[in-house]
């Protein structure tokens, strides 16, 4: 490509919290009728005073030591200045150059290798109330006005899509391994912007594009194909392009101008009065430290190489917190640590489409770990054919009952009577004389066939190996 882009992102997240940033309001507005969750601070009527949320912050500071940022020993919130119609105060309170914590990193993977992502900052500030436009009219909505938000903003350091992409699972992956926030992106818990130029030369260019609001990975995607592809036809038109931001329009991924952009100098900020500056203690940042799981990508490696899951397999299991659950559990429980692969094909493979399917929980499901390592157990051995083990699953999927108890149950096992399985092989003989004769004039497939109509016969119950070898013992004697 002779255009290089350089991608910036803006996340900002709603961590799960009770009530909003700086009152008391309830923070779970989604749905709700509309101005039910308001108040005079969340309003921004004046003389009202705002009251930090001590739960938001440490939420922020849990994802920031998420994200190996430096948390600053003394943070401040300012006042950034807009005027907005669902931003009642006429500024946003948010932080400038004291956030709550900057310079950290996100490592993830980009066609099989690893990379790591710098973070600038991670800082905390209030979301904005919702315009509703309806015909020639524009409603109001202030339940979501001043509900916390934490903002992540990464270096320029992505050049392509599928890193954006890399990136943005693994983000809210973290985010729900540290239940900071469920970032269902579908109620606006999670939401982008994007900051995108194209570079000639590998330096940074001059001008940025920006786009707001992106609600979907997906979307975001689409976006960073149509502005590459709008950038480079400008660049090759010879048009000089501008710093400024853009909107969607609908779900395509194109964009519209809407405004050129602001420079941190046109919102004013200065340091909000009402809130005095935030010192955290070295001991509170050590207990949240300590409240960090093991994140998706460290687990992910060691699946790989511990416990010799192939990245495809780790990279699905990671991705889910009942996947994860139920793989640590069943790997615990495993005699031999060679079945892990085994189990894990198992669980991502036929257990997942049967919990899809009849839409209940992985963890509620009647499969326990211990049962689908049974499954693998008796599949290794030898006790239970491929072909009958789905069959199995089902039926203890459907009944709770362990897959030994189903194959009892249901005579389901491995044909182990030789003499019943010599009546099946010389029954099939008998009745296709035709393959017999083709066999006899050197035609392969014709004991391919025999072999496909002894297993039908025996519901597969039977070991193939032996049946070829019954079979070309009675059709040459
Ligand atoms: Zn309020
Ligand atoms: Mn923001």
């Amino acid at each position: 490509m002779k255009y290089q882009p350089i991608i910036g992102l803006e996340v900002h997240l709603q961590p799960k919290t009770k009530s909003k940033m700086f009152c008391g309001c309830s923070a779970k507005y989604f749905g709700k009728e509309p101005n039910t969750h308001t108040c005079p601070v969340c309003l921004g009527l004046p003389g009202a005073l705002p009251v930090p949320n001590r739960a938001a912050i440490e939420k922020c500071i849990k994802l920031a030591l998420a994200l190996n940022c430096t948390i600053l020993s003394e943070s401040k919130f300012d006042r950034k200045n807009y005027f907005y119609p669902d931003l009642p105060k006429g500024y946003q309170i948010s932080q400038y150059d004291q956030p709550i914590s900057e310079s950290g990193w996100l490592e993830a993977d980009v066609n099989g290798d690893a990379k790591r992502f710098r973070i600038t900052r991670v800082h905390i500030e209030e979301d904005t109330g919702k315009s509703i436009h309806k015909d020639d009219k524009t409603l109001l909505d202030f339940n979501k006005s001043g509900v916390p938000l934490i903002e992540i903003v990464t270096e320029p350091d992505f050049i392509s899509k599928e890193e954006v992409d890399a990136f943005a699972k693994r983000l809210r992956q973290i985010v729900r391994y540290c239940e900071i926030s469920d970032a269902d992106m579908e109620k606006g818990q999670m939401r982008f912007e994007l900051n995108i130029s194209l570079s000639e030369s590998g330096q940074l260019p001059e001008y940025k594009v920006e786009v707001k609001n992106i609600g979907s990975i997906s979307v975001l995607q689409k976006v960073i194909d149509f502005e590459i592809k709008r950038q480079a036809k400008a660049l090759d038109a010879g048009e000089k392009l501008e710093q400024e931001t853009r909107g969607l329009k609908g779900m395509s991924g194109e964009t519209l101008a809407q405004r050129i952009k602001e420079g941190s100098a046109d919102y004013r900020y200065f340091p909000e009065p009402d809130i005095p500056p935030m010192r955290f203690e070295k001991k509170l940042v050590e207990k949240i430290q300590k409240e960090i799981p093991e994140l998706p990508q460290e687990k992910k490696w060691r699946y790989v190489n511990d416990q010799k899951i192939e990245i495809d397999s780790a990279e699905t299991i990671v991705a889910s917190k009942d996947l994860f659950t139920f793989f640590e559990q069943g790997v615990q429980e495993l005699k031999d640590e060679k079945l892990a692969q085994n189990f894990a094909n198992w669980l991502i493979g036929d257990l997942r489409r049967l919990t899809k399917k009849h839409e209940v929980d992985l963890l509620d499901s009647k499969v326990t770990p211990k049962h689908l390592v049974e499954l693998v157990q008796l599949l290794k051995e030898g006790k239970l054919r491929t072909a009958i083990a789905k069959e199995v699953l089902t039926k203890v999927f459907e009944t709770g009952k362990s897959p030994s108890e189903v194959m009892q149950e249901s005579d389901l096992g491995v044909m182990e009577d030789d003499g019943e399985l010599e009546e099946i092989v010389q029954k099939v003989i008998d009745s296709n004389p035709k393959s017999v004769d083709d066999y006899k004039n050197k035609n392969e497939n014709a004991i391919k066939f025999l072999l496909g109509q002894v297993m039908k016969e025996t519901r597969g119950q039977a070991d193939p190996i032996i049946v070829k070898q019954l079979l070309e013992k009675l059709l040459t004697s």
